[in-house]
Parts: C-alpha cells; sequence; structure tokens
C-alpha cells in the first residue's frame, strides 16, 4: 500500500528522509528529546512496550516502520513479511502515557521508502552488493549469526542509516533479539555515535503470551492452529535449562535437559502432523558472545550468560532468549 492510499492517521507520517531530518531539526531546536523505536511493523504487544517506554521517558517519540531487505537472505521471508501499515498506524495512535498530568502519543511514524534507505541500490545476494554496509566484526557469527551469516550486517547497516537520520535522544529495542541489541549498542560505541550513545541505547524485557509464554513476534502470525499449540516448546526447553543451571549443573546437562524437551515436543507435534525442528540451543557469555565451554557450570559463574535458541515450526523459524544474571550490567567497554 502506498502511502497516499492510507487512511488519515493523527499521528505525522514522515515518508522521506528529507521530511524525518526537518522533523528531528525542529526538535532540537525546541530542545525536546526524541525516544526512538525502529520496527518492521506488523506491531505487536512486544513492539507497543518499547514504545510506551519511549513514551514515558521523552519528549517525543518517533516509530519507524521499514522491512529492511538486506536483513534477509534470499530464500528467506521478505516477499512474505507481513505489512499491515493501516493497523499499525490505528495501534500507535491508540498508544497514551500519561506523563506529569500530560498525555504523550507518538509524536511522528518515520516510513521510509527502500530507495530512500538504500541510494545505491540494495541486492538480498551479498555477493552482488555495492555500496556501503555497516559490520560489526567478531559479533555476528555466534548464536543467530550462525544460522544467519548476513543478518547482522544488514541490521547494523539499516539501524546506522536510521539514527543517522532520526538522531535519537534515547532508543528503545526488544530483549528478544537480545544479541541484536547487544551488537548495536557495541556498535553505537564503536561508531562514536553521539544519536544515540552507547548508554542511551535501553534494552527492554520481552513481552509474552500469558497464557504459555511464547514471545510475541511478527512471524507468529506465519502459525497454523496446530502448529500455534507448539510454539512455546523452546521457551520451555530454555527454562527447563535455566532451572538447571540455577542448581549448579553445567552448561552440557542444561542444553542436553533442553534438546530433550525440544525432541519430546517433536514427537507430540509430529503426531498431529506438525513438523518441529531445531536449530540451535546454545550459552553464550553476554559480553563476548563467546560459547560457554561444556564444563562451565552456573555456581561458578558470576557472567551474565545468554541462554538462546531458535526452532523451526513448519516454514516459520522462531528464536527465543533468556538472559541469566543482571543484563544492566553488560558494558560496552
Ligand atoms: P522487529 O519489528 O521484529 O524488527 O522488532 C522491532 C523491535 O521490537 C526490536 O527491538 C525487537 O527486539 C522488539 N520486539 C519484538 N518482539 C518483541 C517482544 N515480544 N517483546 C519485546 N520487544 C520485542
Amino acid at each position: 500500500m502506498s502511502i497516499s492510499t492510507l487512511p488519515p492517521s493523527s499521528i505525522p507520517i514522515l515518508d522521506s528522509v528529507s521530511s524525518c531530518r526537518a522533523w528531528r531539526q525542529k526538535a532540537f531546536d525546541d530542545k525536546k528529546s526524541v525516544g526512538f523505536v525502529a520496527t518492521m511493523g506488523a506491531l505487536h504487544d512486544g513492539h507497543l512496550s518499547l514504545v510506551r517506554r519511549s513514551l514515558s521517558e521523552n519528549d517525543l517519540t518517533v516509530v519507524s516502520i521499514f522491512v529492511n531487505p538486506a536483513q534477509f537472505a534470499p530464500h528467506e521471508d521478505l516477499g512474505t513479511y507481513p505489512r499491515t501499515l493501516p493497523r499499525d498506524l490505528e495501534q500507535l495512535a491508540g498508544q497514551h502515557v500519561s506523563v506529569a498530568g500530560l498525555s504523550r502519543t507518538p509524536s511522528a511514524v518515520f516510513v521510509p521508502s527502500v530507495r530512500d534507505m538504500y541510494p545505491s541500490g540494495i541486492s538480498q545476494d551479498i555477493a552482488s552488493q555495492k555500496g556501503t554496509f555497516v559490520e560489526v566484526k567478531g559479533y555476528g557469527h555466534q548464536m543467530e549469526g550462525g544460522s544467519r551469516p548476513t543478518f547482522f550486517r544488514g541490521v547494523a547497516t539499516v539501524v546506522t542509516k536510521l539514527f543517522n537520520t532520526v538522531q535519537p535522544t534515547n532508543t528503545y529495542f526488544g530483549q528478544k533479539d537480545i544479541q541484536q541489541a547487544l551488537l548495536l549498542r557495541r556498535m553505537c560505541r564503536d561508531l562514536l555515535l553521539a544519536y544515540p550513545d552507547a548508554e542511551h541505547l535501553h534494552i527492554v524485557p520481552t513481552e509474552r503470551d500469558p497464557i504459555d509464554g511464547l514471545a510475541l513476534s511478527s512471524r507468529n502470525s506465519y502459525l497454523s492452529a496446530d502448529e500455534r499449540s507448539f510454539a512455546s516448546t523452546l521457551y520451555r526447553a530454555l527454562q527447563t535449562a535455566e532451572l538447571l543451571w540455577s542448581q549448579g549443573a553445567t552448561k552440557g546437562q542444561c542444553i542436553a535437559a533442553a534438546i530433550t524437551v525440544v525432541e519430546e515436543g517433536k514427537g507430540k507435534a509430529a503426531s498431529k502432523g506438525v513438523e518441529m525442528r531445531l536449530d540451535y540451543i546454545e550459552m553464550n557469555d553476554a559480553d563476548t558472545f563467546e560459547v560457554l565451554s561444556n564444563e562451565q557450570s552456573g555456581l561458578q559463574s558470576k557472567d551474565v550468560v545468554i541462554l538462546s535458541g531458535a526452532v523451526w515450526l513448519g516454514k516459520t523459524r522462531l528464536i527465543d532468549n533468556i538472559v541469566i544474571g543482571d543484563l544492566s550490567i553488560v558494558r560496552v567497554h
């Protein structure tokens, strides 16, 4: 749907980099703080929790909606990724947070075009790409990067462009994509960004289904009813590993127990004609992203640990994680 055919929205829509820059300049002139939430749309309550946090901590809040081609490999779901802009705008208009007796709602939605964001063009095939890309070396090949080798390069590139345009005072990312959030914080530090600086990239807890704990995700809309009924298996597997870790088990034992939970789920799913496949479950250091050794155990370790995984349910890939320890002590040096 083109911007011109959208139903009227109470929130101003910025549909170009230049209009977003002009909007931001006015906020600078007015000495207003700007909170920023980057999304690919198909908004759900996970996204909206980031928006509400931004509303409560900033004078103005801008939300971007941009399905970024550079972070999808050629075989991935760029073409079918849910695009629900009219509903997204409605949901954003419904967000109100009261601060000092005044109601705040999102101030603007930034919906740039692919052409605007990629002036040199963009191919999903990395071998034929031309132009400028951002790579956070050493932090993009573990966990999600193991299964999606070009993913973080695409994310870091688009988020750099979004930051350069919006120049947020504060920005909010979900723990749901913990590696992404920590990697982007490192990127802010490495590139000496001022808007935002690394300290102002905030990580917001994962919103989950209140009944079975499934992490909310735009991709959940791909699931059939039968697939959905097995979708929280990964979270249960991670919780099993977390519990064992807290009781002093080794990483090897924790991962083995988590895999058993997935295997059992897989058996039950198969009996209903649902195909479940484990991609990975791993435990990594939250600072270095290095894989923990199999012998390491919970009671020895004071380091913050990311327990994360991905499963396929039919054609849908779902990810989740639990952070063990206090994420606020993970600092980028
Ligand atoms: P996406 O549209 O999937 O790129 O996500 C946009 C932002 O929303 C990212 O910072 C995600 O980590 C965050 N997000 C997605 N799902 C959730 C969730 N269930 N809880 C909290 N944040 C989320």
